[in-house]
């Protein structure tokens, strides 16, 4: 079942990283802006959407979070679309997926 969010809480929970974008490890208090380390494996993250979705996407393997959770933390539906079908409907673990958006990074930087 979804959780229903009050209005007024909708912008809190936005824009949310809850789990670190590189190792999954999840933080006691979630992140919601500036640059962040994570105790865990020392990496280090802005709250750029790349580490949203990373992020998205381990809170979405460890608490299979349903399409509507997801875009409570992933303010951006086209993201919140992205995380959803790679993650929880096509099953993609975090190598996957970092070597999906590298790709994607390499096409949009390919001279033409
Ligand atoms: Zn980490």
């Amino acid at each position: 079942m979804p959780i229903e969010v009050e209005p007024n809480l909708k912008s809190v929970l936005s824009n949310m990283i809850n789990f670190c974008p590189y190792c999954g490890n999840q933080f006691d208090k979630p992140i919601k802006d500036g640059i962040s380390q994570c105790l865990n494996c020392t990496r280090v993250f802005d709250c750029s959407n790349y580490h949203i979705i990373l992020s998205a996407a381990w809170q979405t393997r460890k608490q299979n979070l349903d399409l509507d959770r997801i875009k409570k933390i992933v303010p951006d539906e086209d993201f919140a679309n992205f995380v959803f079908y790679l993650v929880d409907q096509a099953c993609y673990n975090h190598e996957e997926l970092l070597r999906l958006l590298e790709k994607f990074s390499l096409i949009k930087n390919a001279k033409m």
